[in-house]
């Protein structure tokens, strides 16, 4: 995803240009790159040039494109839909360039930017298909690695797949009812049974495949999918739920999934945000399960994303109760939850050998009664704590442990956003833990990570919290001067 400010000053389009010409002014090196170029669409090369080089007039010759081999003269360039001006001699460009202009027609000058009103991509070519990489000129080395990985990302067979795709685009419309149907028999086109046999190289087969996918039209039947989005991080979401949001008919997603994440669906998909966050238009869980039923009904596919993991502290065990009880398919992707992303940002190790073996995921929520919760007692003997949700509680947490025999010398590692561009970390001590709760300016999410393997994570980047302790406590002692 762009960043919120990065906005392109180049918008890149596909100028049609079937039978049309293109005028080429140059003779040499320059003009033979853009003749080959251009040379891989249909459009009708004029190259204007007084004197060719051997190899450009070799390219002519292959090529059948026109040859004027006169000096420059504005006349030549009448009719063309697009000019180059690329005879390195920067006069004479420069005459190109106002010539075009002049004449209402487009014009690209080798190497003077300034001069361009449009810029030639690197190009990967599966005609019809084309991937045009472009970077207004920042790096053409960067868009022709680019242009590499692509390539070889995409099968040679690409273009014969969506050339048998158009031919078939008459009948689906025709048989098939806009929306999900129509999608879903592309999606099985473009990734089943006539994709692999185009690989192959079988097209008969590959269109009679998609001849019965077509005729099947079978009825649509709804998939949930529960997808962990990781902890907020756009490139710590797996392979797994990326292809299902590309495929999602509707994202139903949690307030704490970042925008950015969100908008790796499909741009079309139905995004319903369901909140659960302080502030935020929220539905009831069971609103939520009602929800996702009635979609799968419908014969929707969703992703229901959610941050971090969807098991841990997600309450999928609910949804996934109400889509078996109503007979929705449903799947589980699993996420990276928080506790790792936190552990990560401090270089924590979770389990230390010889310090901590074992680790409790807990909200803390739990030591409200009087009884102390099991884990206290695994606290206790070294295990590595990862509090969810728990600013609010982090002084009932630190003060019980404390009271259960926690020493108040345990390390704590507390980080709000982890994994974010604007996350912010701080560590201490179980006692120092308390001062978190004052902390109005922690407003994203924060993890709070208690044990003795804490000692072994990386403090270089973080705040002391004792030093928010003794801030919260001034600022409350200035408070009651008079
Ligand atoms: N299923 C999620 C947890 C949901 S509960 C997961 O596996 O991570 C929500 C709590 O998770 C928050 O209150 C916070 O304690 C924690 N959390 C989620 N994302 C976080 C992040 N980026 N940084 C710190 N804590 C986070």
């Amino acid at each position: 995803m762009p960043q919120a400010n990065a906005k392109l000053n180049a918008f890149p389009v596909f100028v049609r240009v079937e039978g049309e010409t293109v005028a080429i002014v140059g003779g040499g090196e320059e003009a033979l790159a853009k003749a080959r170029l251009i040379g891989q669409s249909s459009a009708v090369l004029r190259i204007i040039a007084e004197n060719a080089e051997p190899e450009l007039l070799a390219f002519i010759a292959q090529f059948g494109a026109s040859h004027v081999a006169a000096p420059y003269d504005a006349s030549q360039l009448d009719g063309a839909v697009m000019v180059f001006a690329a005879s390195g001699d920067e006069t004479l460009d420069r005459q190109v360039a106002v010539d075009a202009r002049h004449s209402g027609i487009p014009v690209n000058a080798v190497d003077r930017p300034e001069l361009c009103d449009f810029f030639t991509p690197a190009l990967v070519n599966r005609a019809p298909v084309a991937i045009a990489i472009g970077t207004e000129g920042a790096g053409p080395v960067l868009a022709q690695m680019l242009r590499g990985r692509i390539d070889q990302m995409l099968p040679p067979s690409l273009g014969s797949l969506a050339t048998l795709a158009a031919s078939l685009r008459g009948a689906a419309e025709k048989l098939l009812p806009r929306g999900n149907v129509r999608r879903r028999f592309w999606n099985s086109f473009f990734q089943g049974a006539p994709a692999h046999a185009v690989e192959a190289g079988q097209l008969s087969r590959a269109h009679d495949a998609a001849v019965d996918l077509l005729l099947s039209n079978a009825p649509a039947c709804g998939h949930i999918a529960l997808v962990g989005a990781g902890p907020g991080a756009e490139d710590l979401l797996t392979l797994r739920a990326h292809r299902l949001l590309m495929e999602a008919d509707v994202i139903v997603h949690d307030a704490l999934v970042p925008e950015a994440v969100v908008a790796m669906g499909r741009r079309d998909a139905e995004r319903l945000p369901v909140g659960k966050r302080k502030g935020c238009h929220t539905k009831s869980q069971a609103e939520i399960n009602a929800l996702l039923v009635e979609l799968g009904r419908q014969g929707k596919r969703v992703v229901r994303l959610k941050s971090g993991d969807p098991l841990v502290f997600g309450r999928a065990g609910e949804e996934m109760a109400a889509l078996r009880d109503a007979g929705i398919a449903y799947e589980v992707v699993p996420g990276v939850t928080a506790a790792f992303a936190a552990a990560a940002d401090f270089e924590l190790p979770l389990t230390l050998r010889g310090v901590s073996s074992s680790m409790v995921f807990t909200t803390g929520h739990d030591l409200k009664g009087n009884s102390l919760p099991d884990w206290a007692k695994l606290a206790i003997s070294g295990a590595t704590v990862a509090v969810y949700m728990g600013r609010s509680v982090a002084a009932e947490v630190a003060g019980r442990l404390i009271e259960a025999g926690l020493s108040p010398d345990t390390a704590v590692a507390v980080v709000e956003n982890a994994s974010l561009a604007n996350r912010r970390r701080f560590h201490g001590t179980l006692a120092d833990l308390p001062s978190l709760e004052a902390r109005g300016d922690l407003s994203g999410p924060v993890m709070t990570i208690i044990g003795d393997a804490v000692a072994g994570a990386n403090f270089e980047r973080s705040e002391p919290l004792a030093a928010c302790r003794t801030a919260s406590a001034s600022v409350a002692a200035e408070g009651v001067q008079p």
